[in-house]
């Protein structure tokens, strides 16, 4: 059998960046990838030849340096998100319209939020994204939730409602099921909240022009000799011939292997000899968090016209997070709502009608009427894919971090692992899925030295 130099599994904008560095380095490689497309949690659905809308990730923003250069190298363009205009809030039974990043709130509230905010930017300033489990304090932070902490910070209800909010959008899990530690980390990995959180001068400032799974498209068009779709890796067994990969009717030498995959996915996959005992228990403990995005299509933007930007917050319903996703050229108005953490898991248990009634009436209350009669209506539940099982990342519940975080980029053998739930900046992002690539790639260029 023929000795490859590397394996790559997954054609995510991971495993799809490792790829070509190691192509581009003159490699023998071969990427695996389960389904019958590459991109992995980045889909770009078209709906006519003008129409499409990103049913994963889709906004790219300031210092996400990797997948802006990804960007421009695959010949692809970005344009601004929309964002002119009021955006709207729905708290209780409190309707509003506002300008900024903050909606109004009563003074206190808003002042205890801000202290919030605050005093998180600084608290993570601190974390060692290397190695966040030899931070200063990381035991402690590390024993409590995001919950805890704003609990025993945020005396106002409205503000701790607000907060929940906002921390749902950024994590898509509940703050009680994510570690203190985690929370700091990730902060700091993107920058701070308010980077994390903004539209203009944020991770939500642009779109990729044809939508953010072209520069994937491109790459395997680029590697199409060496990536097989359809091809679920099942089995890794290193030996002194090498490492070999087994899935249903293939199997594959290489020298080395990069796994760029969800995290708890290596649990499906068959390591011979065994993965160590702490990364083992690292994958049972690393969940995704819960979204579905949903979409209404309409002939126009109407939203726009009574100076509304499209974007929303609310506490009402099962959408949390309201933003426009129009065409650069409004030849459509589209409105796409996150459904996120709890609520997605509440939501994914009524009828196709009830879910589809429940999201266009939040668009109503916010946005008129009008909202109520899409042309088209489209959803994707993360949760529910075999090849991802929730999204928007994998994340650390409390005590991880400090027990097994070692684990993390750990080197089995001649195993290497990638994703962008490895990554140190961008962590859970897709310019953090491709610096993950570019390192596990790199890893392996490093041995041959
Ligand atoms: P993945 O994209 O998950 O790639 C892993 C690949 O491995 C998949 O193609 C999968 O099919 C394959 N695979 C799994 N198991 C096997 C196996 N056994 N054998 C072979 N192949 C296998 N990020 C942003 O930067 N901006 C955003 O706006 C944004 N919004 C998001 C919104 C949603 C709803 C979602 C879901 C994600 C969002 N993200 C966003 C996050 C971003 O999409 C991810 O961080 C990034 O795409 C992860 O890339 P990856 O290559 O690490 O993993």
């Amino acid at each position: 059998m023929e000795i490859l130099d590397t394996i790559i599994v997954g054609a995510g904008y991971s495993g799809l960046s490792a790829a070509n560095h190691l192509y581009e380095k003159g490699q023998n490689i071969l990427i695996l990838e389960a389904r019958d497309r590459v991109g992995g949690r980045v889909h770009t659905k078209y709906l006519d030849e003008n129409t499409y809308v990103d049913l994963g990730g889709a906004w790219v923003g300031p210092s996400q340096d990797a997948f802006y250069n990804l960007i421009k190298q695959t010949g692809h363009e970005t344009f601004p998100t929309y964002d002119e205009g009021k955006s709207r809030f729905w708290l209780n039974d409190t309707i509003k319209s506002y300008s900024g990043l903050i909606p109004p709130l009563p003074i206190g509230a808003l002042l205890s939020l801000d202290f919030a905010i605050k005093k998180i930017n600084k608290l993570a300033k601190d974390i060692n994204l290397e190695q966040p489990y030899l931070s200063k304090y990381a035991k402690n932070y590390d024993s409590m939730t995001l919950q805890t902490w704003i609990e025993g910070q945020m005396s106002f209800k409205k503000a701790r409602e607000l907060f929940r909010i906002a921390a749902e959008a950024i994590w898509a899990c509940h703050p009680s099921d994510i570690s203190f530690l985690h929370a700091l980390f990730y902060v700091k990995s993107g920058t701070n909240l308010d980077v994390l959180m903004n539209v203009k001068g944020g991770a939500q400032q642009d779109r990729i022009s044809g939508g953010a799974q072209g520069p994937a498209l491109v790459l395997a068009e680029k590697l199409k000799d060496s990536l097989r779709l359809n091809s679920v890796v099942k089995e890794i067994n290193q030996s002194e011939k090498g490492v070999e990969i087994k899935g249903e009717g293939f199997s594959y030498l290489a020298k080395n292997i990069i796994v760029a995959i969800p995290p708890h996915l290596n649990q499906k996959i068959s390591f011979s000899p065994p993965l160590s005992a702490n990364k083992c228990q690292l994958f049972q403990r690393m969940p995704m968090g819960t979204v579905t995005k949903c979409y209404a299509i309409y002939n126009t933007p109407f939203w726009r016209k009574n100076g509304l930007n499209g974007l929303a917050a609310s506490n009402n319903g099962y959408t949390s997070v309201i933003f426009d996703n129009s065409p650069k050229d409004a030849s459509k108005g589209i409105l796409m709502g996150f459904v996120l953490a709890n609520q997605a898991k509440a939501f994914s248990l009524l009828s196709d009608k009830e879910r589809k009634e429940s999201i266009l009436n939040s668009f109503a209350v916010l946005f008129g009427e009008e909202a109520k009669y899409p042309i088209d209506y489209i959803e994707q539940s993360w949760a529910e894919e075999t090849f991802t099982g929730g999204c928007y990342a994998a994340y650390m519940p409390p005590g991880v971090w400090t027990s097994l975080g070692e684990s993390l980029r750990s080197v089995e053998g001649n195993i290497h692992w990638a994703g962008t739930e490895t990554a140190t900046v961008w962590n859970g992002y897709i310019d953090g899925a491709i610096s993950a690539g570019i390192r596990a790639a790199n890893e392996i260029l490093m041995k041959n030295k």
